[in-house]
């Protein structure tokens, strides 16, 4: 790799040596080092950056390693077969070993920076200007590339703004990171308002970070969310949804949760859910609740979660809310339910989109609900063979436990999917053969039809 010292815009960074600092090679992935060491040998500059480098210093467990280089987005292409460019908005590329993806993204310049081009050394000038703002400050296309110290200021949170180098193990601190991360702050780069309008989901990432991190949002970063919030409805529900799911299913969605409820951002992401809450049942709340730190568990055991799990729970709330609206007593597969489904999750589709299997598959959780508490010889076995079995008893176990009284349904299927049997047997006798039909109320004699 080049000189350090002759990287452009270094004289701004605070430069941490090695044994000022925590972050070891080892707990580096060997291919977020194949990648800084490919580039380097290529002869351009390659760091560690975001929230790689931030959680190495909280001494966590990366999610995954962010690599930023002053080589084009091209050049890198050229440098990884088992590479691809990616995004619009922001172009990327993606390296790819096996199943972990290194992004990689060229430095990023201030926008409405003139193109200049020094002759004798272009790469210096590097100002390739392809950005675009609507006339509400949102950043529609963001790559105009730059210098390291513009692509710091670029980023949204000093926290995640650091960079590594492995040229000397030094650490680069453009926006007094350290202190924040020491502070444990949640700080905007820039003017906080500015920032928000570029890219509103910023509002989204400060809020996640608070959940994960346990960091509070200073002050100044979270006075203008309440007034900007409507501004998330200028962002599209495809990259609404992908902000959602990071919400809550990383690992700390209950405190993600909470957070959302006491900030201005709840009806942006999730009105249905939050309109319903205010008239809902305790046990339809509470739910949502034990759902949440039932997520939080698994993912602490490294157990999969999936998002039709999630938006069963999510919108279970505004489910019930529409059924008893429309006087529907039961789930099952009726016309009247059925269109109740829909209903709800169009509803949340507005905000954020949700995939049709996804949609799908939480519709079943719903729908064998009424199967599993309403059990007939007949049907029993169907219903344990259900390609959504699984996840709709475990949802009918959140519901007894959430204080729905079910007629022991839940510790039913406990015991005939566990049991012996014998037991198995016992619980097929004391079922009826068919559904029992509804008694029909009897009219008091002399009354017309
Ligand atoms: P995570 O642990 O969730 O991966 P992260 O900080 O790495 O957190 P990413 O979404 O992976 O977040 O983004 C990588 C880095 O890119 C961020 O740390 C930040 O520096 C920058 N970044 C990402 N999204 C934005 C944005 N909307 N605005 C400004 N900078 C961003
Ligand atoms: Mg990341």
């Amino acid at each position: 790799m080049p000189e350090l010292a002759e990287l452009p815009g270094i004289e701004s960074a605070r430069i941490i040596p090695r044994e000022e600092h925590s972050i070891s090679r080892k707990d580096i992935s060997p291919h977020a080092l194949k990648v800084l060491s490919r580039l380097a040998a290529s002869g351009f500059y390659g760091f560690l950056v975001g929230g790689g480098v931030r959680d190495l210093l909280l001494g966590e467990k990366p999610k995954d390693f962010d690599v930023a280089t002053n080589a084009t987005p091209e050049e890198v292409r050229q440098l990884f077969r088992n590479s691809r460019v990616i995004g619009r908005r922001f172009r990327i590329v993606h390296v790819r070993f096996g199943r972990e993806i290194i992004e990689v993204t060229t430095f990023r310049g201030a926008p409405e920076k003139q193109l200049t081009v020094d002759e004798k050394s272009p790469r210096r000038s590097l100002k390739h200007v392809d950005a675009a703002q609507n006339e509400d400050g949102l950043m529609v296309r963001d790559n105009v590339y730059g210098q390291i110290d513009e692509d710091a200021r670029r980023r949204d949170f000093t926290i995640n703004a650091l960079y590594y180098t492995t040229d000397g193990f030094k650490l680069l601190d453009f926006c007094n990171a350290l202190s924040d991360l020491k502070t444990h702050q949640i700080r905007m780069i820039g003017d906080p308002q500015e920032r928000y309008r570029e890219d509103p989901v910023r509002m989204l990432r400060a809020l996640r970070f608070s959940a994960k991190l346990g960091f509070e949002i200073s002050d100044e970063t979270a006075a203008p969310v309440e007034s900007l919030s409507e501004l998330l409805g200028g962002i599209s529900p495809a990259r609404l949804f992908d902000e959602l799911i990071k919400l809550f299913s990383t690992g700390y969605s209950q405190s993600a949760y909470q957070l959302l409820r006491n900030s201005g951002l709840k009806h942006a992401l999730l009105a249905p859910t939050f309109e319903a809450l205010e008239h809902c049942q305790p046990e339809e709340a509470r739910l949502l609740e034990l759902a949440f730190s039932n997520t939080d568990a698994r993912i602490a055991l490294e157990k999969a979660v999936t998002p039709y799990f999630l938006f069963a729970a999510l919108l279970w709330p505004p489910l019930r809310l529409s059924m008893r609206q429309a006087d529907c007593g039961s789930l099952d597969s009726s016309t009247q339910f059925l269109r109740l489904a829909s209903q709800t999750l169009a509803e949340q589709n507005q905000f954020t989109s949700i995939p049709k299997r996804i949609s799908y598959a939480c519709r079943e959780i719903w729908e064998l609900q009424g199967r599993l508490t309403t059990r007939t010889r007949q049907t029993v076995d169907a219903t344990l063979n259900h390609p959504r079995f699984r996840a709709a008893y475990d949802f009918l176990l959140l519901r007894e436990a959430a204080g729905e009284a079910l007629g022991d349904s839940g510790e039913w299927w406990t015991v005939y999917q566990f049991g012996d049997d014998i037991q198995k047997q016992e619980l097929i006798e004391g079922l009826p053969k068919t559904r029992r039909r509804r008694q029909r109320k009897r009219r008091p004699a002399g009354s017309n039809p």
